[in-house]
């Protein structure tokens, strides 16, 4: 597939006759099936605020987001904005996420980013990809999990679940999330932008699965190639 610079929240739609056809059907069949399926899809993370998404976000790397909700309650109960938090300081927040993966250095970059949201930012959580890049601990998937959770915008942050379900799927022959998430862009119809995202993580977590993905009762088994292809 062909790549055209994108930045994630300028997307620039192409014709609707250009939409890559996956298995015979076309893109827009794949998410009309999946958001029949579920109307209202969001994360899975638990928050109070965004400020604590913001967080819970960033505790989620190399984590599920069953283990960081049983961490972040307590958490929360103490410290829900970036003052409180930046009171508790990096020992006793540590104390919380300790079974959280890399906990300590997790620790650390929650610490100096609520530091700098409460010195830059009045306590707020900045609503642009810049500003968002701009804090320690806040990737290109993080910053995009944000915009899309918690502002609304329609961006594709690439998991590893999206990944694997974009390349069953036929949508992308990305390697990196970066390349998946230009392509995602790219062909995605607009209408489903914004929960395309939750969509795919969550076909990709509960039913398109690693190891061993339950295509006897996918509902996209007949539009996905990779499932066609093993039919006789
Ligand atoms: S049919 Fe199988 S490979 Fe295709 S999306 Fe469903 S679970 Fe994944």
């Amino acid at each position: 597939m062909t790549r055209k610079k994108n930045t994630g929240t300028e997307r620039k739609p192409e014709n609707e006759n250009s939409w890559r056809e996956a298995g015979g059907r076309t893109i827009s069949r794949i998410f009309e099936i999946l958001s029949k399926n579920c109307p209202e899809p969001k994360t899975e993370l638990e928050s109070v605020n965004t400020y604590t998404l913001l967080v819970a976000v960033m505790l989620s790397a190399q984590m599920t987001d069953k283990g960081v909700n049983k961490a972040t309650p307590e958490l929360f109960a103490v410290a829900d904005t970036p003052e409180k938090m930046t009171a508790l300081g990096e020992e006793k927040l540590r104390n919380y996420i300790k079974s959280v993966n890399l906990y300590p250095t997790k620790a650390k970059r929650i610490i100096e980013t609520s530091k700098i949201l409460t010195e830059r930012f009045k306590g707020q959580v900045p609503s642009t990809r810049e500003e968002l890049e701009s804090l320690p601990g806040v990737g290109r998937k993080t910053a995009n999990v944000i915009l899309n959770c918690a502002f609304g915008k329609p961006v594709m942050p690439v998991d590893t679940h999206i990944l694997r379900v974009s390349h069953r799927l036929g949508l992308s022959g990305g390697k990196t999330p970066k390349e998946v998430e230009e392509d995602l862009m790219k062909i995605i119809p607009e209408v489903y932008l914004k929960d395309a995202h939750h969509l795919l993580l969550l076909h990709g977590r509960y039913v398109c699965t690693a190891r061993s993905p339950k295509c006897g009762s996918c509902i996209l088994s007949p539009v996905c190639p990779k499932n066609l292809e093993a039919k006789p």
